[in-house]
């Protein structure tokens, strides 16, 4: 392969994210000369970045060869696959695919960060719509997931047919949707397809992921047990099925129906902008919902996840119009997400705290997840009968394990890739040729930085150490202050010897203070860095600044 990795007479994959790490799924297909992504996800901020917001795939492998780039096609609306959009497309100046529901949402993002018009965004029929790019011929596929509108992609090349599962489940009762059959995906195995890229998340589940129609009588077994009591159901806002659910639910317990939060008020509105929803009733507001007898009102928050800001949690710090009373009850209709625990947890024990009842999927069946367990995969096995599978969407253990198992099913061959990877899936024998840099952004503030760069570096060096600025005015005086370090009685001496010690050794320099400038300057810093750790037992981060310039 040439050095520029322009693919030629062969079938590529690449994932630039989303494959060996959970979140911003972005994947490339490569085919005479061309380039196919598809999705655009983010993740939201991890502990090890502190301060930053969001995380990003870095495109640099990309954007270097945007020439080559013939669209982003866009699987469903979750944020780890469209969530980049809005940060990326504009500079790609690619055009966007994605089902009516998808592009809706994408739309609103594209109009919130003022870039409607800046990115083409074509709508592509819901239901096996289809488009020529390049050398691709791709046809969306509705599958079943905790999100209207999931698809799978097939994408037909000179060198076979990929199916793309994106995310996916099988359910006979998914509440929302007609998701392809298993006859239809028989006939779609039936003409021959080459590689199976296959969603990971649950490949450690050896039970199906179970139905939203169980989750429906189990809601509704559930509320119906707490007569008398304020019920509040916080599941992710973008699952349509279960919005759908609960709005029967509150319907068949007598209940008026309240939503909290502004995520979920999007989704409604974007859902039913698209035909979804239509017999959600009719909603109260905050101060209705708060006069009717407690027995009488279902809510609806967003904040399951222990997002600080979102209803839930303002609800559980009594700083929310909405409130709860000892007695009530808390459903969490969702799934914690891995990172997201201690978060949960902080609610959880506040709530508790307060004498409010807590019921999570554990105790109940009011959640089911939207990616396939073991038998799931299986029956897709064998429906499609692929001869290569490609495990994606999910950290490296997930990735290996599908690998593993789809080989056991019979596959007759299974290519475990991480981000980075050129994997050539045709033709001969599939596997890894190249590798190429991808890593990681993050947003800080309004600025994408490297995650793994010097400025997030240093922030997580300041976190654990604290910072002591050296001030020196170039006449020999000597200013310290330290800035979060512990503040014990002893600080203010330790300040005054650790000026002292600086004044000493710039003193010992040959020439003193006037001595060379790098040289003062790293003499101080070590003096005050050594006085810090007699004091605290720690070395704190140093900077001494001079006075002049
Ligand atoms: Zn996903
Ligand atoms: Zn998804």
């Amino acid at each position: 392969m040439k050095k520029n990795f322009t693919p030629e007479d062969e079938l590529l994959f690449l994932a630039l994210g989303g494959s060996g790490e959970i979140g911003m799924n972005v994947n490339l297909y490569g085919c005479q000369g061309k380039w196919l992504m598809v999705d655009l996800g983010m993740s939201f901020g991890a502990a090890e970045y502190p301060g930053t917001e969001l995380m990003f795939a870095d495109p640099e492998f990309i954007e270097g060869r945007l020439k080559d780039l013939i669209g982003i096609v866009l699987t469903h609306a979750h944020e780890d696959h469209i969530g980049a959009i809005p940060y990326f497309a504009a500079d790609f100046g690619m055009p966007l695919y994605a089902t009516p529901f998808t592009a809706d949402l994408i739309l609103r993002k594209l109009e919130e960060a003022r870039l409607v018009g800046k990115v083409k965004l074509h709508i592509i029929e819901e239901d096996h719509g289809s488009i020529q790019l390049g050398p691709f011929n791709i046809t969306y596929i509705p599958l079943a997931h905790s999100i209207a509108e999931g698809n799978a992609l097939v994408i037909d090349t000179p060198y076979g047919r990929i199916f793309h599962t994106g995310d996916w489940k099988l359910d006979d009762d998914p509440q929302v949707g007609i998701p392809a059959t298993e006859a239809e995906l028989t006939a779609i195995g039936d003409e021959g397809v080459l590689a199976l890229v296959c969603d990971s998340t649950n490949v450690f589940n050896p039970e199906a992921s179970g139905s939203e129609g169980a989750v429906y009588a189990g809601l509704l077994e559930e509320v119906g047990k707490h007569t008398g009591k304020r019920v509040l159901v916080t599941t992710f806002a973008s699952n349509v099925a279960r919005l759908q659910t609960l709005g029967a639910v509150a319907e068949r317990t007598g209940r008026r129906l309240c939503v909290a939060g502004r995520s979920l008020d999007r989704i409604i509105d974007v859902a039913q902008d698209n035909g979804y929803l239509e017999d959600l009733p009719e909603t109260v507001d905050f101060a209705t919902a708060m006069a009717l007898p407690r027995g009488k009102v279902l809510i609806i928050a967003t904040g399951g996840q222990g997002e600080p800001r979102a209803a839930l949690s303002r609800i559980a710090e009594e700083n929310h119009q909405l409130s709860l009373t000892s007695g009530d009850v808390v459903l969490f209709s969702s799934r914690q997400i891995p990172g997201n625990e201690l978060a949960i947890g902080r609610i959880a024990n506040i709530l508790a705290g307060r004498g409010i009842t807590l019921v999570t999927d554990r105790q109940s069946e009011i959640h089911v997840s939207g990616h396939p367990g073991r038998p799931e995969l299986k029956a897709l096995y064998g429906w499609l009968r692929p001869e290569i599978l490609l495990p994606v969407h999910g950290e490296v253990r997930h990735l290996h394990e599908q690998t593993r198992f789809g080989l056991e099913c019979g596959i007759p061959q299974a290519v475990a890739q991480k981000n980075g990877d050129i994997v050539r899936l045709a033709p001969g024998k599939p596997g890894k040729i190249a590798e190429v840099r991808t890593g990681r952004l993050v947003l800080d503030g309004d600025i994408i930085v490297p995650a793994d760069g010097d400025a997030i570096a240093m922030r997580r060096r300041l976190a654990r150490d604290g910072l002591l600025v050296v001030v020196l005015d170039g006449a020999g005086g000597v200013k310290i202050e330290g800035i979060g370090l512990p503040l014990d009685e002893d600080y203010d001496e330790f300040v005054e010897e650790a000026e002292a010690d600086v004044r000493k050794a710039i003193g010992k320099l040959r020439g003193g203070s006037a001595a060379k400038r790098d040289e003062v300057t790293e003499a101080a810093r070590l003096a005050a860095r050594r006085a810090a750790q007699r004091w605290s037992g720690k070395k704190p981060q140093t900077r001494v600044i001079m006075a002049g310039g």
